[in-house]
């Protein structure tokens, strides 16, 4: 299965994308954990990245697509959860040229939806021992601002190409979980992806 799982910081991507890259199968792409990798090691990239991420601001499309392309040109990623990609119009074009590329279409796209208070209360909590320079109030409130501005743009995009599912991202971990997993088993929406025309 080829799926992206979208949603706002501290909407829990990544710790549902861990969980579900081991339940189907498939690499866990994520490019927010790709480039604290190389900011760790200090690699060339890494320090590109790095300042653009400290303030909460996206890292330019042309290092981020060269990245996720690399990665997901590789033998493991036949099947995929990616997350923290796309995060912009521009990147869903070249996510798009790269699968048809590729010959690995999507699946699906999940969408969890988290209230913006929620939000920041569990960035502001995970900041206590995250060590993540951008989880001060300041960037996390920044980051809020500038998913809804260049990446909530892409949930209309997903759905006018039938590929989204809306997911509830309130509650716990393992409810969170078992709602993904249903969103999963349910059939395209109608006039979706495969719903052909009489
Ligand atoms: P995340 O771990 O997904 O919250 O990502 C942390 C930071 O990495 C973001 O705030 C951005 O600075 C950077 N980043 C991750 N994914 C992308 C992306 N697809 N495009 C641009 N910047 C990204």
């Amino acid at each position: 299965m080829r799926l992206i799982l979208m949603g706002p910081p501290g909407a829990g991507k990544g710790t549902q994308a861990e969980a579900l890259a081991e339940k189907i199968g498939g690499a866990h792409i994520s490019t927010g954990d790709i480039f604290r990798a190389n900011v760790k090691d200090q690699t060339e990239l890494g320090q590109t990245a790095q300042r653009y991420m400290d303030a909460g601001e996206y890292v330019p499309d042309e290092v981020t697509n060269a990245m996720v392309k690399d990665r997901l040109s590789r033998d493991d990623a036949e099947s995929f959860i990616l997350d923290g990609y796309p995060r912009t119009v521009a990147q869903v074009e070249t996510l798009d040229d790269m699968l048809a590329d590729l010959g690995r279409p999507l699946d699906v796209v999940l969408a969890l939806v988290v209230d913006q208070e929620e939000l920041i209360a569990r960035l502001l909590k995970r900041a206590e021992t995250s060590g993540r320079a951008d989880d001060t109030e300041e960037v996390i409130r920044h980051r809020q601002k500038v998913y809804a501005a260049e990446t909530a743009p892409l949930l209309e995009v997903y759905g006018e190409r039938g590929l989204l599912r809306e997911v509830d991202g309130m509650g716990d971990v393992d409810e969170i979980a078992r709602r993904i997993a249903s969103a999963l088993e349910s059939p395209p929406a109608p006039g979706a992806l495969g719903a052909v025309e009489a």
